[in-house]
């Protein structure tokens, strides 16, 4: 026939029809190839049958045997009709029950074989029998291959309102059957045969109705729940190989911008290491290394650079400034949040300074901008947050910026960024541990460096979950380390108290520990002070002069007081995974042994359970980052969806980490060689599908 089952109207599909077909488009299926692709998202084993006598009860069981009775019974009370069925098979009785849905009768005689499948019960007033309640059903035909909701490991399929599962059920097994043929595979034979993966065609009627008799182990049921069998592999190889073709087609098809040539001697860099008092760490050394290579190139750097909590980006970041403006150009770094940009500027100025430079903070509440030093050039060095790129700030010579915390940042305002100046480099830092092939994807063309190495001498900062009758344990510790002359982060989760959220806040919390620390300095930070204020406090905290800080998550970022060795997160509970360990991850900074108190009130969601002992459990951002991302699913853990991605329908990327790897390598080795992909038309014209109305992939000429 030679159906194109990528423009073939669903409605056009036996037993389907306009009404149906409107409700296949709300569950994204217009046409046959959605369909098509539009897997089950779990399955139950049925294939087994069972006699009567054998049944357990709880589980689910199919049955075969002739019906003997087939009757509606109305319930006296309210208009309950129950269509109650029961069959024999010699061994035993089994009653299969319908509510309200009388019409059923008509289907079934008496006498007649049927097959029965459902979890078993005992009849709810006596206590024992055989019950299924909403059966699937099937007629025992001649023909076994025609079963398709029993006998089988059957496919459950998401489906919306008015439609049945049974009903969608059938729907795909009729197009499956009628349309398979006529489904091209347009991925090169030869990456199939590199990767073991099974022809196309056998791998979509598995992943379906998958045959029992097939390769053993691939059909298991456990197998096929996890969505790990190599019929579904296949597929979700497929959906990935797409993607990472289109990134590698989209970055080889990007003519290379020129751009600044970095050739610093490392005078600056070299007089800032005289004056620090720590030697850079091996992965360091080599991350700036990788940084240095890029500026050098007459081409802009576009670099990520991951590192986790503590693991020293700052001075990475001021080194590759130093040596833009020792070539003649400004740097700017950029961070998420005034209290961020206001530390980095005061960990910074003395530095700078010292090394003979200018340096500011520009940041929406400053009043006195260096407007025209900054125009001039006088300023070599610009610390701000996003204000720098949407106020009129104009830069003599912008060489490179740096954007701390990126996973805070949008796509947009990194291109605003960038449009301030001739294609600067651009560094982009953050703690969001990303696995390495992931971040490639998801921030397409970057670059990527590591710095997967501590300092020396940190210990993984000891972690307690406490509840809310614990409390004087926690502050007697608190007492016992400020006597030690350490410093201690008290963490809310608001500002204030309101009626509605019950929480326990900042500004309460603070009077309540001047009470019970009467000698103790305590003092309170949070986002609404005035900057000043709260340069003020965050400068009295460094030098020592406050001994307990109150605060908010103003402080999860980027804060740096070596000396804070305790916090104390109060309503633990309702903070993410990530915020946790960004929290904690201002205590552990110098080299005695640090502690996070995580304070939980009931009632806990499973959830905050789960995030709780992860916290307690690990102190490394890499596995934590993964069981976030196996908590929240990743549509939310990297925030709002970058435009231009088409979305993820079959594969899970932590699930499909390794055929993600794979995926990836094999796309850029075939656009390597192939750019345009005029070996392989049809999977050219596959990929414009699957990234359509996205982006141009390739340049019409
Ligand atoms: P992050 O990567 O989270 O931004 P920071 O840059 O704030 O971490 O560094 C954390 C702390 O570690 C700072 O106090 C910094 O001075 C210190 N530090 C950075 N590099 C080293 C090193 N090689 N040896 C010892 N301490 C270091
Ligand atoms: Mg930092």
């Amino acid at each position: 026939m030679g159906k194109n089952l990528s423009e073939f109207p669903i409605q056009y599909i036996k037993g389907v029809g306009p009404r149906r077909a409107k409700l296949l488009n709300t569950l994204g299926i217009r046409t046959v190839e959605d369909a098509i692709y539009y897997l089950p998202y779990r399955y139950e084993d049925r294939k087994n049958i069972k006699k009567i006598a054998n049944l357990s009860y709880g589980q689910l069981e199919t049955v075969i045997g002739k019906v003997i009775a087939a009757d509606v019974i109305k319930l006296p009370k309210g208009n309950l009709k129950i269509f109650e069925l029961t069959v024999s098979d010699g061994s035993g009785l089994i009653k299969g029950k319908w509510f309200n849905q009388p019409f059923l009768k008509k289907n079934f005689e008496i006498g007649q074989e049927v097959v029965l499948s459902g979890i078993v019960k005992r009849n709810p007033y006596w206590g024992i029998g055989f019950e299924f309640d909403n059966p699937e059903y099937e007629f025992l035909t001649d023909d076994r291959d025609a079963f398709i909701h029993t006998s089988r490991i059957v496919p459950v399929y998401r489906t919306t309102a008015g439609l049945s599962v049974r009903q969608l059920r059938t729907i795909m097994f009729n197009l499956i059957n009628s349309c398979i043929e006529d489904l091209s595979d347009v991925i090169p034979e030869e990456i199939l045969e590199r990767n073991n993966l099974p022809e196309l065609r056998k791998s979509i009627l598995n992943s379906h109705f998958p045959d029992p008799e097939l390769v053993s182990g691939e059909t298991d049921i456990d197998v096929l729940n996890r969505g790990v069998s190599i019929y579904q592999k296949r597929l979700s190889f497929d959906e990935l190989f797409m993607f990472e073709l289109g990134l590698s087609a989209l970055k080889k098809g990007k003519v290379i911008e020129k751009g600044l040539s970095f050739n610093a001697e490392g005078i600056l860099v070299h007089r800032l290491l005289d004056m620090l008092p720590f030697r850079l760490t091996a992965a360091q050394q080599r991350v700036f290394n990788e940084i240095l290579s890029d500026m050098k190139k007459p081409h802009p750097m576009n670099r990520l650079l991951q590192g986790d909590v503590g693991c020293g980006k700052t001075i990475i970041a001021i080194m590759a400034m130093l040596t833009a403006v020792e070539c003649g150009y400004q740097s700017v770094l950029m961070a998420p949040t005034e209290i961020l940009a206001e530390q980095h500027y005061i960990n910074m100025h003395k530095i700078i300074e010292d090394t003979g430079l200018n340096i500011c903070l520009l940041t929406g509440s400053i009043k006195k901008r260096p407007l025209d030093d900054i125009a001039s050039g006088k300023i070599n060095i610009i610390i701000g947050t996003h204000a720098l790129i949407q106020e009129g700030v104009g830069f003599k010579s912008l060489g490179l910026v740096i954007i701390d915390e990126q996973h805070r940042f949008g796509v947009m305002q990194r291109a605003l960024l960038r449009e301030k100046a001739i294609n600067p480099d651009v560094l982009v830092m953050t703690a969001t541990p990303i696995p390495r092939t992931l971040a490639m994807t998801l921030y397409g063309d970057l670059d990527y460096s590591v710095i997967d190495e501590l300092p020396p001498e940190r210990r993984p900062v000891i972690t307690r979950l406490f509840n809310t009758k614990q409390k004087d344990y926690i502050y007697k510790a608190i007492a016992d380390e400020t006597r030690k002359g350490r410093q201690v982060y008290v963490v809310y989760p608001v500002i204030e108290e309101t009626g509605k959220s019950n929480l326990k806040s900042a500004i309460i919390g603070k009077e309540a520990l001047e009470k019970i620390f009467p000698d103790l300095k305590v003092n309170l930070i949070h986002g609404r002070m005035k900057p000043q204020e709260k340069e003020g406090v965050m400068a009295s905290f460094k030098s020592g002069g406050i001994d307990i800080l109150v605060s908010t998550t103003v402080i999860e970022v980027g804060v740096d007081v070596p000396n804070a060795s305790m916090m104390l997160i109060v309503h633990a509970e309702r903070f993410g995974l990530a915020q946790l360990h960004q929290l904690r991850g201002r205590v552990g900074r110098g080299g005695s042994q640090s502690y996070c108190f995580l304070l939980a009130y009931d009632p806990l969601g499973e959830d905050a359970e789960k995030r709780l002992d992860i916290m307690v459990k690990s102190n490394d951002g890499f596995r934590i980052a993964e069981e976030d991302l196996a908590i929240r699913g990743p549509g939310e853990f990297f925030g709002t969806r970058q435009a231009g991605m088409p979305d993820l329908r079959i594969a899970n990327i932590i699930r499909d980490a390794r055929l993600l790897d794979t995926a990836r390598k094999e796309a850029f080795a075939l656009i390597n060689k192939d750019a345009e992909l005029k070996t392989f038309p049809e999977l050219k014209k596959g990929l414009e599908r699957f990234w359509k109305g996205k982006v141009e992939l390739f340049k019409t000429s």
